[in-house]
């Protein structure tokens, strides 16, 4: 994946791509995101299901400090928090971002997505499945609608970047 996309999802997923520079010995995230950068949107996709339940929990506690700090309940609800409930609710956050899986592998294998994390959820096992998937049928150049090419080397794309590398669909697909 081109350097400046690799980039803007390692900024925006802290916490899932806590690993990307540590050392070789540590994680196979030193190599980067090791997929085309058709998969952009399907992986920040995924990392933003894999990290919804902590957002979610940040910006209830960003709102009830900002209430507590500026001693003004907002309009619409009158409420006013006390420190223990502000405290509450930031615990509450740091518990959320501990279960965030931590990718340790992002990488094309026979033409589909394979994201690997740490210690994770049914439910977010859940949404890498399904990322994987979409993958299947996503151009892994472009983005576009795709399908997976078996002959040589294994690859999801497009009609337009099959044709550009010269790819053939498989014998079993044309008698089709
Ligand atoms: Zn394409």
């Amino acid at each position: 994946m081109k350097e400046e996309l690799d980039k803007a999802l390692c900024e925006k997923y802290p916490l899932i791509f806590r690993d990307r520079n540590a050392p070789m010995t540590e994680t196979a995230m030193c190599w980067g995101i090791c997929t085309g950068d058709g998969w952009y949107n399907i992986l920040d996709t995924l990392c933003g299901l894999l990290t919804s339940k902590y957002r979610q929990a940040k910006s209830r506690y960003e709102h009830k400090k900002e209430v507590f700090e500026s001693g003004e309940p907002p309009p619409w609800s009158k409420k006013l928090y006390t420190a223990e409930e502000v405290e509450e609710s930031r615990l509450l956050m740091e518990e959320e971002a501990a279960k965030v899986p931590v990718a340790v592998q992002v990488k094309e294998k026979f033409g589909g997505l394979r994201f690997y994390v740490g210690p994770a959820t049914e439910e977010h096992y859940n949404y890498i499945t399904f990322a994987e998937s979409m993958s299947y049928k996503t151009c892994e150049v472009c983005g576009s609608p795709g399908e997976r090419y078996t002959d040589g080397w294994h690859t999801t794309l497009c009609d337009v970047h099959a044709k550009e590398q010269g790819r053939e669909k498989s014998q079993e697909e044309d008698d089709e």
